[in-house]
């Protein structure tokens, strides 16, 4: 394909303010033209998609998902991972370093940036680990990793609880100009606790995880951020205590960012106890978007709804949507985290943490974020889009003219339900399935070729 006109969209790219409806023209792998000029200056054997109603946005960055390579490719695989990633939406995606052997060497990110190059279907970028083997006792070699290609250091799953070793991480990261991400936990504060500690987690008789475990080390991160300089991101906010104090250090200056999903912004803790608990609290809300909803049924004790951090409560989650539309959360993400069925299906104290969630996170958010008239369109697209690119020094995230040609067409009124037949991941543990989503990638563009389509989709089925 050398040239693609797309025709008659709502263009939002919010790296360049722009938010008006034009045409768009690709031409080989980049984008060659934005705006009434481009229909002129596409060559006659252009091919054209019309998309009218649609909207066309940079190509979508997930900054936070786990692809299971190398070492655990029965729960996912580049090839699937990035096929779910595509099917979201998503034309770039960071794959988090705890895989088996964890992504701690030069030689570990070279055979994954090989493999991607050969089975991903959209642009793989790659997070190094902070310490080796992400045991948190020793640095990986971080200017190494750097130079292997690593766009950010992180012992995702993990979290550095050694205070000194974390600063010499930020340091070492600031010289080599990464980002370091972090998964905010306090072991001596949760210990194995399993749900989120509260009220549900004393009916339900599971061991807590208080979100004082998180915000210990949130404020942690702060302070370290603001005595060596280096950028901090802390990844997965649950915790109304996280966006306070990020909200007032941010104030001040520090570099420090954060970043949410749409599991903690849409369920809660009472989720956990079941449907029937959850429809009848806290999932009161979300049927104001969707009447609908309130027919989808689960168990209580479900392991799909278990996740590190946890749901917490509807507090919480009211002030992740407020950190979100005030600014101070500019990152959203999926932290998809695919498991096997047989791993899921045990008791829920031995559940492994994590969900799947590169296919539905953008219909959630632009539910809970553009539906609800918390933020606007393009406001809640800069978050998938011109922030990640920022925050990770990636040359994406933006419709300029001379970017590769990575574009996103969304159908934001899209209304569709997804069905556990429809993953592209080799894992299926999801919450949403059953659920009555609105908003829905369109088409998935990845330097100038069409990756996945809607259209395409039905045409084969
Ligand atoms: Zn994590």
């Amino acid at each position: 394909m050398a040239a693609l006109l797309l025709t008659g969209g709502r263009v939002v790219d919010p790296a360049n303010r722009l938010d008006a409806q034009t045409d768009l023209l690709i031409s080989d792998g980049k984008i060659a033209a934005v705006g009434a000029d481009a229909a002129k200056k596409a060559p006659r054997d252009a091919e054209k998609m019309a998309v009218n109603g649609l909207v066309v946005c940079p190509g979508l960055i997930d900054l936070h998902v786990h692809l299971r390579e190398p070492g655990q490719t029965s729960k996912e695989s580049l090839a699937t991972g990035t096929a779910a990633a595509a099917r979201g939406g998503f034309t770039s995606v960071v794959c988090m370093p705890n895989t088996s052997p964890a992504i701690d060497t030069a030689g570990t990110v070279a055979l994954i940036r090989e493999r991607a190059a050969q089975q991903g279907v959209v642009n793989v970028f790659v997070a190094g680990a902070i310490s080796k083997g992400i045991a948190g006792e020793e640095l990986a070699p971080i200017g190494g990793l750097k130079r292997a290609g690593v766009v950010a250091i992180t012992d995702d799953g993990h979290c550095v609880q050694n205070n000194e070793l974390m600063r010499r991480a930020c340091e070492y990261a600031k010289m080599f100009n990464l980002p370091v991400m972090d998964h905010c936990q306090d072991y001596s504060l949760v210990t194995d606790g399993v749900m989120h500690e509260g009220y549900w987690s004393t009916v339900l008789g599971l061991r807590g995880w208080p979100s004082a475990g998180e915000e210990v080390i949130v404020a942690r991160n702060i302070l370290l951020a603001e005595l060596t300089g280096a950028k901090v991101h802390c990844q997965h906010l649950s915790a109304a205590g996280s966006v306070a104090l990020l909200r007032e250090a941010r104030k001040r200056g520090v570099p420090i960012s954060g970043e949410a999903c749409p599991h903690h912004f849409t369920l809660t803790d009472a989720a956990v106890a079941g449907s029937k608990k959850f429809w009848a609290t806290d999932g009161k809300s979300l049927l104001i978007i969707n009447h609908q909803q309130s027919t989808i049924n689960w168990p209580s004790y479900d392991t799909n709804f278990k996740m590190n951090p946890p749901l917490r409560s509807a507090r919480d989650r009211e002030a992740i949507l407020e950190g979100l539309a005030d600014g101070t959360i500019e990152i959203l993400c999926s932290d998809h985290a695919p498991h096997c069925d047989y791993e899921k299906e045990v008791e829920f104290d031995y559940a492994p943490f994590g969900i799947t969630g590169l296919e539905t996170e953008l219909s959630l958010s632009l539910m809970q974020l553009v539906h609800t008239k918390r933020l606007s369109l393009a406001a809640t697209l800069a978050k998938f889009t011109v922030h990640p690119a920022r925050l990770l020094d990636l040359n994406k995230g933006t419709l300029q003219v001379g970017a590769d040609a990575d574009v996103t067409v969304i159908d934001p009124d899209h209304e569709w339900i997804f069905h556990r037949d429809d993953s592209a991941s080799k894992s299926r543990n999801s919450p949403f399935f059953g659920w009555q989503l609105k908003g829905k990638a369109a088409a998935t563009i990845v330097g100038g070729k069409l990756v996945w389509s809607e259209r395409a989709e039905s045409v084969a089925a």
